[in-house]
Order: structure tokens, then C-alpha cells, then sequence
């Protein structure tokens, strides 16, 4: 079961992750946490991307892709994995082929969690932070009891810069860019199924473990 999750910001690739790994019992391995993981074993792939990244520098790709071979190669991915955040580019994604395939594997599925983008926007614009407590709400999906105040101390709601619909909306413009090549890369090796994230989170799940299931056989 090795698998490859896809999603754009909103969509609720991390929701979908934490529920694959828990059913099938694989690692869920994310470049955030390989990167840290690295760098805490002090691996000289580790300590090479903390140079670059205590710079303020972008990590090269021979790096990351180091990293990933090496943590792909460990036992615990033996029976699979599902990689979130990587890869990010068509280099990459041709890079982790070669990495599997030297290990006797391949990527079997390319999972795409789905949501329009008006969706992916309303779901991404709506939090509001309490400016007192800090407490997170969501207009949408977990609203204040009364409109703008907190419902612990009354505190004034606010959006965070990060929120606000140009920014969202750019955010979001750059990864469609960013993710359509790798999509019709997987598309083309007939891995991409695209799972409609529009539905309630359990719903979604269910397709995504009907789709695993099917393949197990
Ligand atoms: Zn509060």
C-alpha cells in the first residue's frame, strides 16, 4: 500500500492522512516531519538541509531527495506508507520512482482529495481567533454563539492577514499551478484517482478506503 496524497490547502488532506494511516497501519510520512527527524538523528542529510535552512535558504532537491530515500528504505515502510507533501514537482516525482523502484516498490496510488476552489476559499477564509484567548473558530464549520465574540471570555474575533480572500485566493492559485503537472504525471501512469472532498469527512474517508480495499485483492 504505498501511496502518494494529494490535496490543496482546505481540502482536508490531513483529516484523510491521520484516518488512512490509523486503518492501515502505515507510517504517514510528511517532509515536515522527515526534515526534523533528520536533523534531530543529526543524519549528514539531516544536518546538510539544516544549513541551508538556518540560512534562510531553500533546500536543494538532491537533499530532500536524500532524505526521502533514506527514510523510504527504513522497515517500517516495508508493508507501505503514504507520503503527504512530496513530491511537489515532476524532477521529484521521477526521483521517488527511481528510489522505489530500487527498493522493489513502486507508487500504487496517487490519492487526490477534491474540493472547488469557491469551496476551498470559504473553508479557508472563515476562521476567526479570538483576540483575548486566542481561540479558534470557525464561521462555517464551529461559529461563535454570538456573531464575532468569543464564547469563552466575549473577546472580539478576528481574521488573521494569513485568512483574508486575496491572500487565500493567491495561495491557492500557486498550488493549483504547482500540482496540475504532478496530477497528469499520475494520470498518465494510471495511479490518480480523485476523490470528491466535498462530502462529509466520513463519507470521503469511505471512498478512499473502498478504493484501497478494492486494490488489496
Ligand atoms: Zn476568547
Amino acid at each position: 500500500m504505498n501511496i502518494v496524497l494529494m490535496g490543496l490547502p482546505g481540502a482536508g488532506k490531513g483529516t484523510q492522512a491521520d484516518k488512512i494511516v490509523e486503518k492501515y497501519d502505515i507510517p504517514h510520512i510528511s517532509t515536515g516531519d522527515m526534515f526534523r527527524a533528520a536533523i534531530s538523528n543529526s543524519t549528514e542529510l539531516g544536518l546538510e538541509a539544516k544549513s541551508y535552512m538556518d540560512k534562510g535558504a531553500l533546500v536543494p532537491d538532491e537533499v530532500t531527495i536524500g532524505i526521502v530515500r533514506e527514510r523510504l528504505s527504513q522497515p517500517d515502510c516495508d508493508q507501505g506508507f503514504l507520503l503527504d507533501g512530496f513530491p511537489r514537482t515532476i524532477e521529484q516525482a521521477e526521483e521517488l520512482d527511481n528510489i522505489l523502484s530500487a527498493l522493489g516498490k513502486s507508487v500504487e496510488h496517487v490519492i487526490n482529495i477534491e474540493v472547488a476552489k469557491d469551496e476551498l476559499v470559504k473553508r479557508l477564509t472563515g476562521r476567526r481567533i479570538c483576540k483575548v484567548c486566542g481561540s479558534s473558530y470557525h464561521l462555517i464549520f464551529n461559529p461563535p454563539k454570538e456573531e464575532g465574540k468569543c464564547d469563552k471570555d466575549g473577546g472580539e474575533l478576528y481574521q488573521r492577514a494569513d485568512d483574508n480572500p486575496e491572500t487565500v485566493n493567491n495561495r491557492l492559485e500557486v498550488n493549483i499551478k504547482q500540482s496540475q503537472p504532478l496530477l497528469d504525471f499520475y494520470k498518465a501512469k494510471n495511479v490518480l484517482t480523485d476523490i470528491d472532498g466535498q462530502k462529509d469527512i466520513n463519507v470521503v474517508f469511505a471512498d478512499v478506503d473502498a478504493l484501497l480495499k478494492s486494490s488489496r485483492n
